[in-house]
């Protein structure tokens, strides 16, 4: 059996060493320039900083075995006429790494080319929401470990999320925030970048008979269907008389841990177009936290994630997460609507 408490500490060491770097690129966010990959989503010195990070801890502690499935590659960083982007995600590095050098860092990228056929292995989105980290909100730093078809411990850094639940989301916060889990043994909260700060355990209450439901959702239109949400909260305020505002729009798996939290009663992500394949990476930390907690997480037709087929959530569509009562009325109602995969 894996040592789940090794596991956890070191994902905690690598997570909270890759936000205090991210925190720091994002300071000198007027900097940044994000490079477009060719599925035309955007890449910054911050993703290759923070998988590099990754990897290098991981591999600093776990050495030949450790396994690592995480979303960049080192290519774009390799070729010589991006020798200035080379150059800044070392700077990037430096604080936290500072014996770095240019074939060290792009070996320790390359720790995250490592296949999903093991027994056991991580999965890493080094920034995920990088479109949230280039608009100064919500990101995360998601490192998810892997066993057969779920994962079982998740380790996710959200720097700009603000402890106090009662202020804003969309401003960012100075500490951040990380949340910790590891199946069946519950999930704690710590503060983002200080791998020494005190955890608190969290459990999220059930969302409360009467009460209205709040639901958080994609900033980014084209991830999450707007009008199937709409018509799914529509149809739970005419079916139990519960209603729900304006979801709240983050970016990143930061929305598992919203609703970890209690602070948002769902997380929907329903398909916009047919054929999209949800990425380990983008759900491993999250689901795995947000279940521990104590919410129900599947997809959109109610069935479990299902973590064995490579690197895509091949079998399902779809993402709902939510308290027992409340994901099931979820699931009900996209039933009753007729809401389904386009494939
Ligand atoms: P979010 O911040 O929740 O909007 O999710 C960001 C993630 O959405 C990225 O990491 C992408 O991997 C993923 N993504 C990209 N295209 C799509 C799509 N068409 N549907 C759902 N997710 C997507
Ligand atoms: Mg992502």
């Amino acid at each position: 059996m894996a040592d789940y408490a090794k596991l956890l500490e070191v994902g905690r060491e690598a997570v909270a060493a890759a936000c205090s770097a991210t925190r720091q690129v994002q300071n000198a966010l007027d900097q940044v320039r994000s490079i477009t990959k060719d599925d035309k989503s955007p890449v910054t010195v911050a993703d290759y900083a923070s998988q590099a990070i990754i990897g290098h801890i991981l591999g600093e502690h776990f050495g030949r075995d450790v396994i690592l499935v995480a979303e960049e590659g080192s290519e774009f960083l390799r070729d010589e006429d991006n020798a200035v982007f080379l150059e800044a995600t070392l700077a990037a590095v430096k604080d936290v790494w500072p014996e770095a050098d240019a074939d060290a860092l792009l070996a320790a990228i390359d720790i995250g080319e490592g296949d999903t056929h093991h027994r056991g292995y991580w999965t890493l989105d080094p920034i995920d929401g990088t479109k949230g980290f280039l608009r100064n909100q919500q990101y995360a730093i998601a490192l998810g470990y892997v066993e057969a078809d779920t994962p079982t411990v998740g380790v996710m850094g959200c720097p700009n999320l603000p402890v106090d639940m009662s202020e804003p989301l969309d401003v960012p916060d100075t500490k951040g925030c990380m949340y910790l889990a590891i199946k069946g043994e519950g999930v704690y909260e710590t503060s983002a970048d200080d791998a020494g700060a005190d955890m608190i355990r969290i459990t999220r209450l059930d969302h409360l008979e009467g009460d209205p439901i709040s639901v958080c959702a994609s900033v980014e239109k084209a991830h999450s269907n707007v009008s199937d949400t709409d018509r799914v909260l529509e149809h739970i305020a005419k079916t139990h008389g519960v209603e729900a505002g304006e979801p709240t729009r983050l970016d990143s798996q930061a929305k598992y841990a919203v609703v970890a939290r209690g602070q948002a009663d769902a997380y929907i992500r329903l398909p916009t177009r047919p054929g999209y394949v949800e990425r380990i990476w983008d759900h491993a930390a999250g689901a795995c936290i947000a279940a521990e907690a104590g919410a129900f997480v599947t997809d959109m037709l109610g069935a479990s994630l299902d973590f064995s087929h490579g690197r895509g959530l091949e079998k399902n569509r779809g993402i709902i997460c939510a308290p027992p009562r409340v994901h099931g009325w979820i699931i009900e109602a996209v039933e009753a609507l007729g809401i389904r995969p386009a494939d």
